[in-house]
């Protein structure tokens, strides 16, 4: 056999349900040909063959790639003097007043041109791939807009191009309410439904489409005509659910076999028992719980009961997630919602490809499956959520090819 890359004196969490935690694999050799894991298993076991590159890797444990499954990672400016703002005691009305909040982000957004939206979002996509992740979905949502949400797909779809990290694009147009709409929700959900999707999906830009159901935002009905809208077009769809209150969004977006849910703290037992049924991904993003200082618990137990798979995701955004750490969120995720460190790395490999429908093909170590590989300088895999701040990410492969190569 001729491989491309030999991966030895490794170990493996190939996060494969193997019976072993974390799936793991102790002195593992990894073949790589084509882009692809030509083989993985126990060394002692690899079949006969040729490498162009071998390389040991002293020990370190080897993960799939990072997947960061739930992001606004494309925006123009930030909420920086805001964020100063309200802790200088400002009223949300002040910051309103000032131009905060969302529709600051989207002014901003839609004055950006198309490179200056690659140029700075390229900076924080940076940071996320510096820590291992090699897949990410990046939503629409800022433009509101047809002219504008394709403007940050296409910046999305761009900065996939090098081939360096796989991007998902998800249309978000239905997450607020454009100030020309102001006072008319159902006015801007018909231009959702009967122009900005169907254009969105006829020019490919969009692999999803998600909605943000909320008192805040828009109505279990307003969201059921955006899924069903999606479903005429052929898209999967993902809603963000039950963060501030229960809507029953969860049940809605199961019906329409959503491939996640997002956030979640206000499901109620109806709504995990549909999200079992639907096989729907529990996406949990403890960087928002942390920026809005929320108390009130995803119910983790009863996901677990049900067999819902749950995944974390940084929710990069600059209102009110402004990470650029995955790999603090699984600290987070396991110090705030006692996740067990198997459980995050689930959240943002396996489980985190579902919620992005590849599972078939990333989020684990298996033959076959796409050379997205993380490579790390740790001695155990639950120190990827035990250390907080730092980053032991050594090195990262994608599609077979170095990203960050090993020292
Ligand atoms: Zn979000």
């Amino acid at each position: 056999m001729n491989w491309d890359l030999l991966l030895i004196d490794c170990r493996a969490a190939t996060m494969a349900e193997s019976g072993a935690p974390y799936g793991a694999i102790e002195d593992a050799a990894i073949a790589v040909a084509g882009g692809r894991i030509a083989w993985i298993g126990p060394r002692r076991d690899i079949p006969l063959g040729t490498a162009k590159e071998t390389v040991k890797l002293n020990g370190r444990w080897v993960t799939p790639g990072l997947i960061d499954c739930h992001t606004h990672l494309v925006y123009g400016g930030d909420r920086a003097a805001e964020f100063e703002l309200r802790l200088k005691g400002a009223t949300y009305e002040e910051i309103a007043k000032a131009g905060g909040g969302i529709a600051s982000t989207v002014k901003a957004t839609r004055a950006a041109s198309l490179d200056d939206l690659v140029a700075a979002s390229a900076l924080r996509l940076a940071s996320l791939m510096g820590e291992g992740v090699t897949t990410i979905e990046i939503k629409s949502g800022y433009g509101l807009d047809l002219e504008n949400e394709r403007k940050q797909l296409r910046a999305a779809r761009r900065l996939g191009e090098a081939g360096l990290v796989t991007v998902r694009t998800t249309c978000l147009a239905a997450h607020a309410l454009p100030p020309e709409f102001s006072g008319d929700n159902e006015g801007y959900i018909a231009r959702v439904c009967e122009e900005i999707l169907p254009a969105i999906a006829g020019e490919g830009l969009a692999d999803a489409v998600d909605a943000f159901c909320e008192k805040i935002a828009f109505t279990p009905a307003q969201t059921r005509r955006v899924f069903e809208t999606a479903k005429k077009l052929g898209l999967p769809v993902k809603l963000h659910a039950e963060q501030l209150s229960d809507q029953g969004g969860t049940q809605l977006a199961a019906e329409f076999g959503a491939l996640s849910c997002d956030h979640l703290e206000y499901v109620s037992d109806e709504g995990v028992a549909a999200m079992a049924r639907a096989d729907t991904v529990a996406v949990l993003l403890p960087g928002a719980f942390y920026a809005l200082r929320e108390t009130k618990l995803p119910p983790i137990d009863a996901f677990r009961k049900a067999g819902v798979p749950i995944a974390i995701s940084t929710d990069h955004n600059p209102g009110t997630s402004p990470t650029l750490s995955l790999l603090l969120m699984l600290s987070m995720g396991t110090t705030f919602f006692r996740l067990t460190p198997e459980e995050v790395l689930l959240g943002a490999t396996r489980h985190a490809a579902q919620a992005l429908g590849l599972q078939a093909s990333h989020g684990q170590l298996k033959t076959g499956m796409a050379a997205d590989l993380a490579i790390w300088s740790v001695e155990r895999p639950a120190e990827l959520s035990y250390w907080f701040g730092g980053n032991p990410c050594a090195g990262s492969i994608k599609n077979g090819s170095w990203v960050k190569r090993c020292a």
